[in-house]
């Protein structure tokens, strides 16, 4: 009989309790089920004897950040490989340079690089694997001054399926640096991540004010919905140092009007607060403002950004997130949008904290690195797209997790229809659901090298990976 000797834990799940005490796992959706084992790695050793061990069982192995992947199904057949053990962080001031391991959370990084001066690109999620979130293409904060995550790496090590430990670059040649390229885009799946270096920016270079970076905020009631979706389409087009985002929610709980429907529409500019305050008039127009409930001018941090979103980041319940990436929308489609949105978290009583998230930022910058021999090379092809739709479904029960998946291709379709009718769909690969199709993400071409990748690099098909 074939064991499994390491230095880390090795933990069978006891199958008498629920899935969620040997997985922790964001969303407990019906794809989550007990692993075969959960296998906590302390070092590259113990990623290749877990490796051997997977390979003489017939087992497939995951590699686990964060564990905030809606998308990644977990059953039987499953070595789940808990990375939290590969936590370091190390900032190069000198280099300009981070390195993270395997296991490292999004929060983890900022804290490291802003206490330093510095910055990366990042997604709005401090518990987000840092690692998961690149290999699905990283769609960052400050995507209008540096495009994706992916665009900031500069090397990857990984133990491959052969149990083989390497480092990746634009420098690698041939096989290796096709490897490169296809973790930075389409990366589930191709070996264990054991780090990632990329570049940092220094804080100064955004002139923000003292305060930190600019934040307006309107909260408008359902009938000012309208001026909400007139005023995010004349944001339109946004400077590389802004973003917009208009939201669908609830008020929480401890609001004075709990569960009452919302419209959020929030600014952030990236730059000096003057610069915001005259780029954006329409913002502080009264015959705006008075139509809403709040509406803030609230700087905040650089460090400190993601926490407004902390609430999203609690484990459990039926959860998911799909996206619909789009070139442009109408007011009409919005509107539309959020009667859908009304109805559907009306009906559903465990649905209600579901949320719609529209957001937007200048495609000028992937624009630019798409004409590059770098971006070309890389996965992902959304660069002409400066919208994405966002469907957050949230809620307790099977019958409503069945209910939320519809309603998240309708708002999709929706979205998609109202935008260019000639314009493929396209989705992020850290959104895809059930129903994403591989041409959503990759050309024929690049759909034929990943196969064919994945025929060198994990021939027995030893890892998941999703859509190729
Ligand atoms: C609240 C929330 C906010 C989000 N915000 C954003 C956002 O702003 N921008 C964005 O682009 N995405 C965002 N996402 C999506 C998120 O980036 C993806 O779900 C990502 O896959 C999560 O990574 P993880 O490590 O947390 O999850 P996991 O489920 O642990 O891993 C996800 C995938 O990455 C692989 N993986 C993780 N670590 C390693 C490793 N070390 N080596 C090899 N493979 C590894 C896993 O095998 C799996 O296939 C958000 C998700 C949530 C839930």
């Amino acid at each position: 009989m074939t064991t499994l000797q390491i230095k880390g834990e090795v933990i069978v799940p006891d199958r008498s309790t629920p899935p969620s005490q040997s997985v922790s796992r964001w969303s407990d959706k019906g794809i989550i089920a007990h692993p075969a084992l959960v296998v906590v790695p302390e070092s590259e050793e113990d990623i290749k004897a877990a490796i051997n061990y997977a390979q003489s069982t017939g087992l497939q192995v995951l590699p686990a950040g964060g564990g905030h992947g809606s998308f990644v199904p977990i059953g039987s057949k499953t070595l789940y490989m808990n990375m939290k053990q590969f936590n370091q962080v190390s900032v190069n001031s000198t280099a300009h340079t981070i390195t993270v391991a395997g296991g490292v959370l999004t929060g983890q990084v900022i804290k490291a690089v802003t206490e330093k001066g510095f910055y990366t690109t990042w997604t709005n999620s401090n518990a987000v694997g840092f690692i998961g979130g690149i290999l699905g293409g990283g769609n960052p904060t400050l995507a209008g001054i540096h495009g994706m995550q992916i665009d900031q790496v500069l090397s990857v090590r990984l133990v491959t399926g052969e149990g083989k430990a390497l480092e990746v670059s634009p420098s690698s040649m041939g096989d290796e640096l096709a490897l490169f390229n296809a973790i930075c885009g389409a990366g589930h799946g191709f070996g264990v991540i054991t780090s990632l270096t990329l570049k940092i920016f220094p804080i100064s270079n955004l002139h923000l004010a003292e305060e930190g970076v600019w934040v307006r905020r309107l909260i408008f009631p359902p009938p000012a919905l309208e001026t909400a979706a007139t005023v995010f389409e004349k944001l339109q087009p946004l400077s590389p140092e802004s973003t917009a985002a208009l939201v669908f929610a609830r008020a929480p709980p401890t609001a004075p009007k709990p569960g009452a429907p919302m419209v959020i529409l929030t600014v952030t500019y990236y730059g000096p607060a003057t610069d915001a305050e005259s780029a954006f008039p329409i913002l502080f127009d009264k015959a705006v403002t008075s139509k809403t409930i709040v509406a803030v001018t609230a700087p905040t941090q650089l460090a400190k950004l993601n926490d407004a979103l902390a609430h999203f980041d609690v484990k459990g319940d039926r959860k998911d997130i799909q996206s619909a990436a789009l070139s442009k929308v109408v007011p009409e489609t919005i509107t539309t949008a959020f009667q859908k949105w009304l109805v559907f978290t009306e009906q559903y009583a465990d649905a209600k904290r579901t949320t719609l998230v529209l957001s937007s930022y200048s495609k000028d910058k992937n624009m630019e690195i798409s004409q590059s021999p770098e971006g070309k090379a890389r996965y992902f092809d959304n660069r002409d797209r400066g919208f994405n739709v966002l469907i957050f479904s949230w809620s307790s029960t099977d019958s409503t997790e069945a209910a939320s998946n519809e309603f998240s291709k309708e708002i999709k379709a929706l979205y998609r229809s109202g935008s260019l009718t000639s314009e493929l769909p396209r989705t992020l690969l850290n959104n895809i659901a059930p129903d994403t199709k591989a041409d959503e993400l990759f050309t024929e071409n690049q759909a034929k090298e990943l196969k064919r990748l994945v025929g060198v690099w994990d021939p027995t098909c030893l890892f998941w990976r999703p859509l190729i």
